[in-house]
C-alpha cells in the first residue's frame, strides 16, 4: 500500500472515530507480538517490529489501535490534512462576504 491510500485511509479511520482526531494524548512504542494487525494497513505486525500504540477516547470508553511506525507517520500526516481543511473554508467565507 502506498503512501497516498495510507494517508486517505488514515482521513477516513479519523473520520469514522477509529483513529483520534487530535494528536493523541498517550502513545506506547514497544514490540510487535503475534497475531496483532494496524488499524490502519491492515496487515500483520511481526513479531519483533516495533509498534505504536495509541490511546483514543470516544463516549464508548478507550481504545488503543496498534499502528506500524510508518503508518503512525501517515497518520500524524492526515491529522495535519484534517487541521487544514476548516481554515480554507473560513477563509472561503471572508472572501464570499
Ligand atoms: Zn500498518
Amino acid at each position: 500500500m502506498n503512501d497516498e491510500v495510507l494517508r486517505a485511509k488514515a482521513r477516513d479511520l479519523i473520520r469514522a472515530g477509529r483513529l483520534p482526531g487530535h494528536r493523541p494524548e498517550r502513545v506506547w512504542g514497544g514490540a510487535g507480538l503475534a497475531g496483532i494487525h494496524c488499524t490502519l494497513c491492515d496487515e500483520a505486525i511481526e513479531r519483533g517490529d516495533v509498534v505504536l500504540e495509541v490511546e483514543v477516547h470516544s463516549g464508548e470508553g478507550a481504545s488503543y489501535p496498534q499502528l506500524h511506525v510508518q503508518c503512525f507517520s501517515m497518520f500524524e500526516t492526515a491529522l495535519r490534512d484534517l487541521e487544514s481543511a476548516p481554515a480554507v473554508d473560513q477563509f472561503g467565507h471572508e472572501n464570499a462576504a
